[in-house]
């Protein structure tokens, strides 16, 4: 089953006159950084479903990159079919972290 995961990923703030990353360069951090967290929650949730629901959990990654400080605050969104469920896949993603 394909895991369900959702990214929003984006740029805050006002790019600075040097910035660190020009816009091509935020675009690859973008796809690198969908491709390893995919990656990783593919491996960790791979044959992890629901005992009671037989459900997969969905995943929504925001990712917003703050051009002033010019570092990347990633955040994970989890829906799930039911509490204990979430209890367990809050588990396993916080075992990861
Ligand atoms: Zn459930």
């Amino acid at each position: 089953m394909p895991l369900n995961i959702e990214f929003d990923l984006r740029a805050e703030g006002i790019a600075q006159t040097d910035p660190f990353l020009d816009r091509y360069e935020l675009e690859q951090m973008f796809d690198s950084t969908r491709r390893s967290i995919g990656a990783g929650l593919r491996r960790n949730f791979a044959d992890v479903i629901c005992n009671e629901h037989e459900q997969a959990p969905k995943f929504k990654v925001s990712g917003v990159y703050d051009n002033n400080t010019e570092e990347m605050d990633i955040q994970y969104h989890v829906d799930t079919c039911c509490q204990v469920f979430l209890l367990r896949v809050m588990q396993i993603l916080n075992r990861r972290a």
